[in-house]
């Protein structure tokens, strides 16, 4: 059973964060605050910095909001269901699967897309599953990557990690792997020296962060990004947008510039997905594109992650710096690309 965490003293201002929104929830979707995490949060009281404070707390606070279905939203968002070749591996990609090794959390986001399957209810992968999906993946070459994720890998003792990878490695020795984790932001402390050399053995390996906000990168995140990057393990960072979060050009630009510079890849910025009871998360699309365009303007190459929406019912993700730049494009066809940029003059491009 999953019990939460001890929790931080309140703030300065007296208010109690932890009973701030005692609404009704109707969702059986576990809360759990992590220590760092909370330690984060109240670092922004302290500070007084009460904007950031809010960001982080609404990722972690159950709310009333959460008891809103509304009528396009799915226990499955994503369709993964019709991409399963097992319970636990979707291959949707030709050359890449995804693993659900765990459906538990080190702590559990509001706005969780896999909240049916993460709600505490599935363990960590067992033997006889990874049998069943070191076995797909021997047998099926054009596989080149997996992505570990869940719930989140790290949550597991990592003895049991450490096993899986051993049996991914034994199945295919070159197989890249991507661990899909929050533990960079929700308990960097559990990311040892030694557990580094571990991971660092793996090797083809990437660890794959998700991290909103940055006031999410406090001195013990960014030490333990760092040590990514110390070991040789690159990382790619994944940011969901999220309304009364990181809705904010501002915020978002500081948040991938401050990754750039440790070393981080930002990777995607993603549409908030269509799962039940994620209504107060989700930006609007025209404000998404909007802000997209912002930080493109703003932002170098490196820094600017991909903004996807993943379509709901199995279509996978679709790219939409496309639809913030539709406009741009006057004319497309065989021999003839004709852009009107946003300094208002048209390029053209011909063959
Ligand atoms: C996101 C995702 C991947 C990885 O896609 P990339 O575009 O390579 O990041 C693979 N499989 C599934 C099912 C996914 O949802």
């Amino acid at each position: 059973m999953l019990t939460p965490c001890p929790l931080p003293s309140s703030g300065p201002n007296g208010r109690d964060w932890r009973t701030e929104n005692p609404g009704k929830v109707q969702s059986s979707f576990p809360c759990r605050i992590p220590p760092a995490f909370a330690s984060l949060i109240a670092a922004a009281e302290n500070s007084g910095d009460a904007g950031a404070a809010d960001a982080l707390k609404r990722q972690v606070c159950p709310s009333p909001g959460e008891g809103l279905i509304t009528g396009n939203e799915r226990s499955d968002p994503l369709g993964e269901a019709s991409h399963c070749v097992f319970p636990r591996l979707v291959h949707q990609y030709k050359n890449r699967v995804l693993l659900l090794s765990t459906g538990r959390c080190i702590g559990y986001c509001r706005y969780c897309f896999r909240r049916s399957f993460g709600a505490g209810n599935y363990g960590f992968i067992s033997d006889e599953e990874t049998e069943q999906v070191c076995g797909y993946i021997a047998g099926n070459p054009e596989i080149d990557e997996i992505l570990v994720s869940g719930g989140d890998p790290m949550s597991a003792p990592f003895r049991k990690l450490e096993a899986l990878f051993s049996k991914i490695r034994g199945a295919r020795p070159s197989l890249l792997i991507r661990l899909c984790t929050r533990a960079p932001v929700f308990a960097p402390e559990i990311f040892t020296p030694k557990k580094l050399k571990t991971l660092k053995s793996f090797r083809p390996l990437w660890i794959i962060p998700h991290i909103n906000h940055p006031e999410e990168l406090g001195s013990a995140q960014r030490k333990c990004l760092s040590a990514f990057i110390d070991a040789g393990i690159p990382v790619q960072s994944q940011t969901v947008l999220l309304q009364g979060v990181n809705d904010d050009s501002g915020i978002l630009c500081r948040l991938f510039k401050d990754l750039t510079c440790l070393g981080v890849k930002p990777g995607y910025l993603f549409q908030c997905d269509l799962a039940p009871g994620t209504s107060c998360f989700r930006v609007p699309l025209k404000k998404g594109l909007s802000i997209w365009k912002e930080l493109r303007k703003e932002l170098s190459g490196l820094s600017l992650p991909s903004f996807a929406v993943d379509l709901p019912g199995g279509g996978g993700k679709f790219p939409l710096s496309v639809a913030a730049l539709v406009e741009n494009i006057v004319s497309c066809t065989n021999n003839e690309l004709i852009i009107r940029c946003d300094d208002g003059k048209v390029y053209t491009y011909l063959i």
